[in-house]
């Protein structure tokens, strides 16, 4: 190969992105790098990365687990600098995915000058450092005004009794700040003393932040003369990092992540992707390990039946009134209805009712306001609302997945009205991986927003015994019938039938339990 001509048989070479993954909160990643995860042909991941941090890359993007570490397929430097530099010169465009910033103790700077030796374009996309990251989320600022008007960044992983070590003690001892130790949990005893003896305060404050940003937050805090034996006592997970400095008393008064109130709960959510979205993020919000199982899918039918009702749909006038039960609905409807070139217009003639809010939102979305949403989000509810109505003679269609509950259009038909049903779409059931069984069953909290859901995970995980441990959650009573056909007790059930309604079930649940959350000091 000629120099210049850097890439497989003169071929142009990818470019190389050196992107930091952020502490791990998935909400700490850069714009910038999920993008280029999102476009990339290869992405080289670490070790510690955020956990979705991947979700986002092209199904068919070569993933390789480019770290370090204790794992058996641990890799050497060399090795990694190599193979990004193969895959960039094979063309492909190239993520090195790192934990935190990739210049920050991320041997970055190596393989930056590795890439630019070899000629190959990169680019650097530095992340959210753990130092800062973790300290923030345990309530401390690691400059202040009162109390830091400068901020070290220091390895911690050389011992400080060798021989070998090159960080000045000393110096170090006497720096005018705060001292942010990365790697250091091993060595804290030394590095304690070492400072204390290099003449830092035996009573300075100090916090060991373990698996920082995460659900798994730890903090221990005490003084530089007792942290190493704290530590020790409390049993930390790594990744921790070590904060030392005045700044960390602040955690006194502006503690707020581990305070949070479902903090150190985990939450199953059994809901097809799409919606577990909201309700995740809700969770999350309040501090919850989130356990996401997807265990139905939604699959639109795009069939004859589904074409004939849009056709005359399309055509205007066919029904007088249109009932939708979910928000899929909504959207298999107008999804048909867009197959055969039609829009919101052709529904000028004919009124709408939807159950549940969710299920009025989504038509909103359309550009449809539902003409009726009963209080109740139940079938049962809006047949109450809708026999205030005159039905004789009147022509509706309810629209709803496949298996749904006979009760609306037979009710419906009882009163008079002319009904068709049109079965819009299916929710299929995935199996569960036996990580996410595992993960299901060791929750403190499982939920389900419908009886579908309920069936599916029951089916997804081969019965019912791993439900046997968490508290269970239920979106209403057609849903808790559901699961007392297959003998589970709802522990808890929403007052109101909608996400919110359980999130506050769960909130009052959580208040209300006898065993709190482990405290952190
Ligand atoms: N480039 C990374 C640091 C890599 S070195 C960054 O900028 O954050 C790895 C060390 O970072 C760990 O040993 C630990 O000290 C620290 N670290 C990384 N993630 C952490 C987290 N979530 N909580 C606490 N410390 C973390």
């Amino acid at each position: 190969m000629t120099p210049g001509a850097p890439g497989v048989g003169g071929a142009k070479p990818g470019t190389v992105y050196l992107v930091g993954g952020g502490p791990g909160d998935p909400g700490l990643m850069t714009a910038r790098s999920l993008e280029l995860i999102a476009t990339a042909d290869a992405v080289l991941y670490d070790r510690l990365i955020p956990e979705t941090a991947m979700a986002g890359a092209r199904p068919d993007a070569l993933k390789e687990f480019a770290g370090k570490g204790p794992r058996g397929d641990s890799k050497l430097q060399p090795e990694i600098e190599s193979r990004i530099v193969e895959l960039a010169r094979e063309g492909r465009s190239v993520v090195r995915l790192k934990g935190g910033d990739p210049f920050v103790f991320g041997r970055g700077g190596e393989e930056a000058a590795t890439i630019a030796a070899a000629g190959i374009p990169f680019e650097i996309v530095p992340g959210v450092t753990a130092g800062v990251a973790a300290a923030a989320y345990a309530g401390i600022p690691v400059t202040h005004r009162d109390h830091a008007a400068a901020v070290a960044f220091v390895t911690g992983q050389e011992n400080p009794e060798k021989d070998e070590s090159t960080l000045d003690w000393p110096a170090l001892a006497a720096f005018p700040g705060t001292l942010v130790f990365y790697m250091g949990v091993k060595n804290l005893p030394r590095i304690a003393e070492r400072l204390i003896a290099g003449g830092r305060s035996a009573s300075q404050p100090v916090a060991v932040i373990a698996q920082g940003t995460t659900a798994a937050q730890h903090t221990v805090t005490a003084p530089l003369d007792q942290i190493a034996e704290r530590v020790a006592t409390a049993g930390v997970n790594p990744p921790a990092l070590t904060v030392v400095g005045d700044v960390a008393i602040e955690r006194e008064r502006i503690e707020w992540f581990e305070k949070r109130p479902l903090f150190g709960r985990s939450v199953a959510v059994t809901r097809a992707r799409p919606q577990a979205g909201k309700l995740a993020t809700r969770l999350r919000e309040l501090g919850a390990a989130v356990v996401e199982t997807p265990v139905v899918s939604i699959q639109f039918r795009d069939n004859e039946a589904v074409g004939a009702i849009a056709a005359r749909v399309a055509a205007g006038g066919a029904f007088d009134l249109i009932c939708f039960t979910s928000a899929n609905g909504v959207d298999a409807f107008f999804t048909a209805l867009e197959d055969v070139a039609a829009d919101t217009r052709v529904l000028a003639e004919t009124q709408l009712a939807a159950v549940g809010t969710a299920t009025a939102e989504a038509l909103r979305r359309y550009g449809v306001i539902a003409d009726f949403v009963p209080d109740r989000a139940t079938a049962e509810g809006l047949l109450e609302l809708l026999s205030k109505q005159a039905l004789e003679g009147r022509r509706v269609l309810v629209a709803v997945a496949s298996g749904a509950r006979p009760v609306l259009a037979d009710g419906l038909a009882e009163q008079g009205a002319m009904v068709e049903r049109v079965d819009l779409y299916d929710t299929i059931a995935t199996p569960l991986t036996d990580a996410q069984s595992e993960a299901l069953a060791g929750a403190d909290f499982v939920t389900f927003a419908s009886g579908s859901a309920v069936r599916s995970l029951v089916e997804s995980l081969g019965g019912v015994e791993p439900l046997r441990g968490p508290s269970l959650v239920s979106i209403g009573p057609i849903t808790s019938g559901v699961m007392r056909e297959f003998g589970l007790e709802p522990t808890i059930e929403a007052k109101r039938h909608d996400i919110d309604g359980m999130v506050e079930a769960l909130l009052e649940a959580q208040v209300n339990q006898a065993n709190p959350p482990p405290t952190t000091d």
